[in-house]
């Protein structure tokens, strides 16, 4: 698989990773990975944090979104 965004600037980058949210091939220096706090769910009661963060691999566009979407 080739970085979605290294072609979009004419670039031929082999991608290191995928992008969970919308699946593109990112290179390394595309890809942003993302800390993310787990939350243990438990209807009705209220979430409790779990110690543990998992690392997600985002692209940069939809790391913004994700920015976005924390404010
Ligand atoms: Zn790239
Ligand atoms: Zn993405």
């Amino acid at each position: 698989m080739k970085c979605y965004l290294c072609k979009l600037q004419g670039k031929d980058t082999d991608a290191v990773a995928s992008c969970i949210v919308c699946g593109m091939g990112v290179c390394i220096d595309h890809v942003v990975r993302e800390e993310v706090d787990l939350w243990e769910g438990g209807y009705p009661f209220p979430s409790k944090k779990l110690k543990n963060k998992i690392p997600r691999m985002l692209c940069i566009p939809c790391h913004e979104a994700y920015k976005e979407g924390k404010k």
